[in-house]
């Protein structure tokens, strides 16, 4: 085969090579920023409940203190029931121990309420937990298999930039600058002739254009879409 298409098929592959690996990295990165997003999404969640559980427990241990505040008044009122000299104390007092008694019980049923909430809260909160739990370690794994790719495409990335060159320098300027400008524009510089067409636009070659391309002693370009054309047998 003539030397330059030679060198643009080698050239090729080391593009491919290159395109690969920064597409698998690219894809892996893609995996691991998806998957920490939604770690964040959970541990976001996991903080949100916990604050309100919390909240919750706090308005709890007052409403303790007020049922124990509103026990000590009855206790207090019973005692000074004993001491009183007029029917009018006495029934104010009572008064005093039924408005205490009744201020406990309301208390007492919003307590209830905010247990039977709070320990829904417990589960959901181990339910969030678990999940984080799961999905951290999807995430650990992720980043293991990410850093192994970079490692990777690090190393190879130097060894096929090295061939890269060393092509590079051995090419014709005006190959080397149709095939970067084909690259860039098309996707693919170099296609095969297939059953007389051009294999990147399907373009009907004249059998001359196709015989120059079997003879293959210079670099012949599709008429149709300027691409490389070359003879695979
Ligand atoms: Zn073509």
């Amino acid at each position: 085969m003539q030397e330059q298409v030679a060198l643009l098929l080698e050239l090729r592959q080391v593009d491919d090579r290159l395109r690969e690996m920064r597409g698998r990295l690219e894809s892996r990165a893609a995996d691991l920023q998806r998957g920490e997003k939604e770690a964040g999404a959970v541990r976001e969640a996991l903080a949100q409940e916990r604050s309100r559980l919390a909240q919750s427990e706090s308005r709890h241990r007052e409403g303790d203190r007020e049922v124990e505040y509103c026990r000590a008044s009855v206790a207090k009122f019973e005692t000074q029931l004993l001491g009183v000299k007029t029917n009018v104390e006495y029934q104010a007092l009572l008064r005093e121990i039924a408005a205490s008694q009744q201020k406990a019980r309301e208390w007492e049923e919003v307590i209830l309420a905010m247990m039977e909430a709070e320990e829904a809260a417990q589960r959901t909160i181990a339910r969030i937990a678990g999940e984080l739990q799961e999905k951290e370690g999807v995430v650990a794994e992720e980043r293991g298999r990410y850093e192994a790719e970079l490692a990777l495409v690090k190393d190879e990335q130097v060894r096929l930039d090295a061939q890269r060159q060393e092509l590079v320098a051995r090419l014709n300027p005006l190959a080397r600058s149709k095939y970067e400008r084909l690259t860039a524009n098309k996707g693919d510089a170099i296609v095969p002739v297939v059953l007389g067409s051009c294999g990147g636009c399907h373009y009907n070659l004249p059998p001359q254009t196709v015989n120059e391309v079997r003879r293959n002693d210079r670099v012949i370009q599709c008429e149709g879409c300027g691409r490389i054309l070359v003879w695979l047998g």
